[in-house]
């Protein structure tokens, strides 16, 4: 059966407002001229579109102009970014990437006779499972398998339905399906995304890209915090999970990692890079709509009006930053005592403010904190929506910069070691 793949490298790209298609395309287009070939995709939330206002038909027209206007012949996909069986429907017409989200449904427990079916087949792997390229095998009894099966079964199956119901309307083969797990508190393990993936095999689910949660936090537009070893540790063990599955299961060649890094973690962008290389593996890492902030450092950067705009934008986020935070509370880590205040800001220049919001590591001006909070303030942009795109294609040039720079020198180049 032919299926559409994504190829060993994707990147998926968030763009807001739908202004900088141009500049991440053109990351995309600087990385092959060096040798490394990576397939874009556009994703956009539900969230997203419903704070902003757009609809999905918006992302899959500027993705098709975009590329058009760039003679760019190679693929490129639209992602339907966490979505559920009450929010696909709106999607199905222009996405041809379908991030199925079951983080929802985790915890609830199938019927008993779905969990016995399924425990029936899984025993064989009780004992000492030996993963090759794992070189300690891990030690797995009948009621490990029984919580795994009790937590996750019910979210498989649920899975299965919304992968139908894309199916259905799209055609077989005709689309990505990613399933993703990485909304939710606790991490899964390598044994336990072993077992999720026996699950969506049994399911008959062609899921070409598994999203987990990892350990540490993966907050948004900022740096990864946790233990950067025990990732490496994590991530390494998932790779041959995923390898052994595809074998075992009967899931796709193509299956691999998708991480949804909430863009900017350059700490971990290196091991993500050297561990795939390790094993000839790919893999998709998901960014976030983060060119939102480069567009306001590329306002900032321009100075006058525009740099009037974003230095509003910020000051009326304080006031706001309760009701913009609660969409993100558990994507997102300010520590309020650090935002600069209104006062502070007002007599910031260009430099100053463009400073504070670039993330580069170890300049004394970068401020996470502020960074986080300009990142869920696009509603206010949104509010001024007229203003913000005359702003923007104003200050076009500067703006895509700050854009390409951002997908091209902080993640592309840190990724593939460029
Ligand atoms: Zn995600």
């Amino acid at each position: 059966m032919l299926m559409k793949t994504l190829g060993k490298f994707s990147i998926g790209l968030g763009d807001r407002f739908g202004h900088q298609g141009s500049a991440q395309l053109n990351a995309i287009t600087e990385a092959a001229k060096k040798g490394i070939d990576i397939t874009p995709v556009w994703n956009k939330s539900n969230r997203e579109h419903n704070i902003i206002g757009t609809q999905p038909g918006d992302v899959r027209a500027e993705a098709d102009m975009v590329t058009r206007k760039a003679g760019f012949t190679k693929p490129y996909f639209v992602d339907a970014d966490h979505i559920n069986l009450d929010t696909a429907d709106r999607f199905l017409e222009s996405s041809d990437f379908f991030t199925v989200d079951v983080a929802s449904y985790i915890g609830k427990r199938a019927d008993d006779v779905k969990i016995n079916v399924f425990l029936r087949d899984a025993v064989k792997f009780t004992g000492k499972l030996k993963i090759p390229g794992i070189s300690k095998p891990v030690s797995v009894t009948k009621d490990k398998i029984t919580g795994i099966a009790e937590k996750y079964l019910f979210a498989a199956a649920k899975a299965r339905e919304i992968y139908i119901k894309i199916e259905e309307s799209k055609g077989r083969g005709n689309f990505i399906t990613e399933v993703s797990m990485d909304e939710v508190p606790v991490p899964q393990t390598p044994v336990e995304l072993f077992f999720i993936l026996k699950m969506l095999g049994g399911e008959n689910i062609p899921v070409q890209t598994i999203a987990p949660k990892f350990s540490g936090r993966f907050n948004k537009g900022v740096d990864y915090a946790g233990d950067t070893g025990l990732f490496a540790e994590e991530f390494e063990a998932d790779l041959m999970v995923i390898e052994y599955a595809v074998k075992e299961f009967g899931l796709p060649e193509s299956l691999k990692m998708s991480i949804h890094s909430g863009s900017d973690k350059f700490s971990i962008y290196p091991l993500i890079g050297s561990i795939a290389k390790k094993h000839d593996k790919g893999f998709h890492l998901k960014t976030a709509g983060t060119t939102w902030l480069e567009e306001v450092i590329g306002l900032a950067e321009s100075g006058g009006k525009a740099l009037d705009f974003v230095k509003e934008i910020y000051i009326k986020s304080l006031e706001k930053i309760e009701e913009l935070c609660a969409p993100y509370a558990d994507v997102i880590n300010i520590n309020i005592s650090m935002l600069p205040s209104a006062e502070v800001v007002s007599g910031w220049n260009s430099r100053k403010f463009a400073s504070s919001l670039r993330h580069v590591p170890g300049n004394s001006d970068y401020n996470s904190n502020m960074r986080q909070l300009i990142h869920v303030a696009y509603k206010l942009a949104a509010e001024k929506m007229d203003e913000y795109f005359q702003l923007l294609e104003a200050n076009e040039k500067t703006v895509s910069q700050c854009v390409f720079e951002n997908i091209y020198n902080r993640h592309i180049c840190r990724l593939f070691d460029l």
